[in-house]
């Protein structure tokens, strides 16, 4: 059974190759806590000052506040 990056697609041999895999994912370094998406720098901002979700439905917007980097939120957990 393979186990694929839902961000970039990418596919693993097993859950543990997965999840080192996330932490580094380029596709995958910023979080939605409105909606708890997982989605690349590039697909939030346009300019890397102003952020916001890319899912239409959802409201999440600001880098620290709605939107924060993975990697920050695995430190504070
Ligand atoms: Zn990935
Ligand atoms: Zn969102």
């Amino acid at each position: 059974m393979t186990h694929t990056c839902r961000d970039c697609k990418q596919t693993f041999g097993s859950e543990l190759e997965l999840e080192l895999h996330r932490d580094t994912c380029s596709e995958g370094q910023l979080i939605c806590d409105s909606c708890g998406e997982r989605f690349s720098e590039r697909a939030a901002t346009t300019d890397g000052w102003h952020y916001r979700c890319p899912d239409e439905e959802c409201s999440g917007a600001g880098i620290g506040e709605d939107i924060h980097k993975v990697r920050d939120v695995r430190l504070e957990a």
